[in-house]
């Protein structure tokens, strides 16, 4: 590994309801030199994950010469209590009160952090990808649900208890559709790879008419969002709409987030993000119209440069800062050899 630098290495884990990944990730910031990756389930109990987590940190330091590496960064989906190690719970793992941090450090003889995923991703993006340069940078993840991090100054902020930067959770709709959250009108009722599904399958049903009509007629839970996006990208006219329709939602919760924070770059990852210009376009208009001119002339929207990987990048990134402080935005030679 021609790669190996006096600064070692740091395993970052990813935790996510389907799959786990991990990657070695340079030390002083650069892409994973790899990154493996394994389903979450079956036998999602928590010791049997650790061992499988384990056993890939094992394989990615056999291949970097098995030395330099420092510690383990691990994202994994909140609620969590970072100065504990604790994962309180997990909704689609059905985890509670798991002191993941702590399992992992034993199993594998090294030091762990524990941080929230969707920060890790943001944070990742701030280090090196869309974001980096920026003092304020915005991370919105569209997967199976809205996740979000803000990242200020070179620092996640997480609030008064850990709970901020649920870009996910703000309210785009009063009294509008309901939200696993409990809550309604919730940006991620509307705009999460599911909710664009079911919002696409309950339009077909009342008799829109469009080249996804075929599935949902014989099955309307094989509707998906990459189905809407594709159908769109070929010209569907009512997926294009959908599609927009998802975008100006998307639009609406940017707006807020640009006048709250007047951030330099908003990045954008996750499965929806594919869909390319026919999502940004309209989505950068409405965020246009609705925020103050002065803060969306200074903020780029724009995709992630680490749709799959900066949650492994970022949880690495996060223990660089937790364990020996001095994260430096941008300064990898690496993203060069993206
Ligand atoms: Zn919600």
């Amino acid at each position: 590994m021609d790669r190996l630098r006096p600064g070692g290495w740091i395993a970052g884990v990813d935790i996510g309801g389907t799959n786990l990944r991990v990657g070695m990730v340079p030390f002083e910031g650069g892409p994973p030199a790899a990154v493996v990756q394994a389903p979450t389930r079956p036998n999602g109990d928590p010791a049997t994950v650790v061992t499988r987590i384990v056993a890939m940190i094992r394989e990615l330091m056999a291949g970097v010469g098995g030395e330099g590496v420092i510690g383990v960064g691990i994202g994994a989906p909140g609620p969590l209590d970072r100065d504990s190690g604790v994962v309180l719970e997990t909704p689609n793992l059905g985890w509670r009160n798991v002191p993941l941090r702590d399992m992992v450090a034993s199993e594998s003889g090294l030091p762990a952090v524990l941080d929230n995923d969707a920060n890790c991703a943001a944070f990742a993006e701030w280090w090196i990808g869309a974001g980096r340069g920026a003092d304020r940078v915005i991370g919105l993840t569209l997967g199976t649900g809205i996740g979000g991090g803000v990242v200020l100054g070179g620092e996640v902020y997480r609030g008064a208890s850990d709970a901020a930067g649920e870009v996910g959770h703000m309210s785009v709709a009063f009294d509008g559709r309901p939200c696993a959250c409990g809550s309604r009108g919730c940006v991620e009722a509307y705009a999460s790879g599911p909710a664009i599904a079911a919002r696409a399958a309950e339009g077909i049903a009342r008799g829109a008419k469009s080249t996804l009509s075929s599935p949902v007629e014989a099955d309307p839970s094989r509707i998906t969002a990459e189905a809407v996006c594709e159908a769109a990208v070929a010209g569907d006219h009512y997926a294009t709409h959908v599609l927009t329709e998802t975008a100006r939602i998307l639009g609406v919760a940017l707006a807020n987030l640009i006048n709250l924070f007047n951030p330099e770059v908003i990045v954008i990852g996750g499965g929806v993000a594919a869909a390319g210009e026919s999502l940004f376009k309209p989505l950068r208009a409405e965020a246009e119209r609705r925020a103050f001119r002065s803060a969306t002339a200074v903020c780029r929207i724009v995709r992630a440069d680490f749709p799959g990987t900066g949650g492994v990048i970022g949880a690495a990134g996060i223990f660089k800062r937790a364990v020996h402080g001095g994260v430096q935005a941008g300064v990898s030679a690496s993203s060069a050899s993206r």
